[in-house]
């Protein structure tokens, strides 16, 4: 008899909520990872870093295991049918996993539970990802939050100690299993890429300083966990810690992740949908060209272009130039957020649906919580507050300041009339 633990984005043998529950059955612990060939077909880079990170994150754990004289069970295809043949192959006992709270991946989990229901096995999904999920964190009346700071405050106030310990299980024991390596980059279609992998690490220096340096992107004033968050190679709680004993500015951070996740989980039809229905009825422009010469970084305003141009080199982008260049796209273009967000899922490195999307409506206004749509960032301005010498534009934009690069494609004045009246038709507020 084995229990299965199922590594989804939670890529870590410590402090893994599912997996020591698993270990604390006592019985033998078959580890599993399957890249899903629906999520992986969808990606038109073969060289995608994301891919590669899971990869590498993969081949730490399978290290790891070794110690305890197992190995990382590793497939390709779809979940469902691998679960098939795991089924046939072992007398499974139980299935253990991380919950995720992403709509695709319910459904996908839902599948897969009624398939070992029947079969009298039990598939169980813990809490790993976040300190409070589903309704763990609710008004008083029993209704749920959609304006963060009331959240936070509530997120704060209900944190414990208890919240926070690290759910090692010392003691249990794995299959035992000879060594095997992870199923290769090439055999599931994809390429290694640039990206230099290091365990996560939570630098004191940089998070000390956190509210004092985290808006300007010609410095390394924010930690770059995203992408270790996203698929859990550092574990939540033990950010969490490190963040209540080292800043509170980085903990709203982790908290804003928090509520997004919720948002998402509780109105997953903001997938495709504006949070506030009203701003579905915005006449974007959308024009391609326009488009184009966003995501190539063209527009002829150096902060906007520094970021695309980071993020298509780097697949990161700094916050504060996200934020930017989001609100140009919605606003000065008026091109639909679903357009920026959609690309900036394609390249991001810690794309995460949650936090992309809740940032992507906040940016376009339409989000709960969002800055109020008469608020349009002003490109220049903020250039001049977060990259007065324009060390940071000029890193990516090398021809900054020559015949070679474009005028600004709108001037700001008449895009942000325009925006306010393309709203306001929308919004009834005229
Ligand atoms: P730090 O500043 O060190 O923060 C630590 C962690 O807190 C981040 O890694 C992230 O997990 C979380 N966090 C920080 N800010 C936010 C936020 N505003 N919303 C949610 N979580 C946050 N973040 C993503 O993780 N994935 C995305 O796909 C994503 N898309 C974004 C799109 C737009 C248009 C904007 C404006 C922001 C987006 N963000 C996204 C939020 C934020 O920009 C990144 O989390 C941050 O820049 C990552 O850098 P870091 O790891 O150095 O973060």
């Amino acid at each position: 008899k084995v229990v299965v633990f199922w590594f989804r984005r939670d890529l870590r043998l410590e402090d893994n909520a599912g997996l020591s529950r698993a270990l604390a059955t006592g019985l033998p612990v078959l580890p599993v990872f399957i890249f899903d060939e629906d999520i992986l077909q969808q990606l038109e880079d073969k060289s995608d870093r994301r891919v590669d990170y899971i990869h590498r994150a993969l081949e730490a754990i399978n290290q790891q295991l070794k110690d305890f004289g197992a190995t990382l069970n590793t497939f390709y295809g779809s979940p469902f049918a691998i679960f098939k043949t795991l089924h046939k192959k072992y007398r499974i006992h139980e299935i253990y996993c991380n919950r995720d709270y992403e709509p695709k991946a319910i459904k996908r989990d839902r599948t897969i539970f009624e398939f070992f229901k029947a079969a009298g096995i039990p598939f169980k999904a813990v809490k790993d990802q976040v300190i409070f999920d589903k309704n763990e964190l609710l008004k008083n009346d029993g209704s749920l939050y959609t304006i963060y700071t009331p959240y936070a405050k509530k997120w704060r106030e209900k944190l414990t100690t208890k919240d926070l310990q690290p759910l090692d299980h010392k003691g249990g024991l794995f299959v035992q299993q000879a060594y095997t390596p992870i199923i290769s980059l090439e055999k599931i279609g994809f390429k290694k890429t640039d990206l230099t992998f290091h365990p996560p690490q939570l630098r004191a220096h940089i998070i000390n300083n956190y509210d004092k340096y985290r808006d300007y992107p010609a410095l390394t004033g924010t930690t770059n966990l995203g992408i270790a968050l996203r698929f859990g190679t550092i574990s939540i709680r033990q950010c969490v810690t490190f963040a209540g004993q080292h800043n509170a500015v980085w903990l709203s951070e982790l908290i804003w992740r928090e509520f997004f996740m919720q948002i998402l989980y509780h109105f997953p039809n903001v997938v495709n949908e504006s949070f506030k229905k009203k701003y579905d009825g915005i006449q974007w422009r959308n024009n391609e060209e326009e488009f184009e010469r966003w995501c190539k970084g063209q527009t002829g305003y150096p902060l906007v272009d520094a970021g695309m141009r980071q993020l298509n080199s780097t697949g990161y982008m700094h916050n504060r130039v996200r934020m930017v260049a989001a609100s140009f796209l919605c606003k000065h273009l008026l091109i639909d957020w679903r357009w920026g967000e959609a690309y900036f899922a394609q390249k991001l490195n810690d794309y995460d649906l949650s936090a992309n999307n809740g940032n992507w409506q906040w940016a376009a206004g339409c989000g709960c919580d969002a800055a109020p749509y008469f608020r349009v960032f002003n490109p220049i301005i903020q250039a001049e507050k977060f990259d007065k010498k324009q060390e940071y534009s000029r890193q990516w934009i090398p021809e900054l300041g020559s015949a070679a690069y474009p005028e600004p494609m709108i001037a700001h004045s008449f895009a942000r009339e325009r925006a306010l009246k393309t709203y306001a038709a929308a919004l009834d507020k005229r």
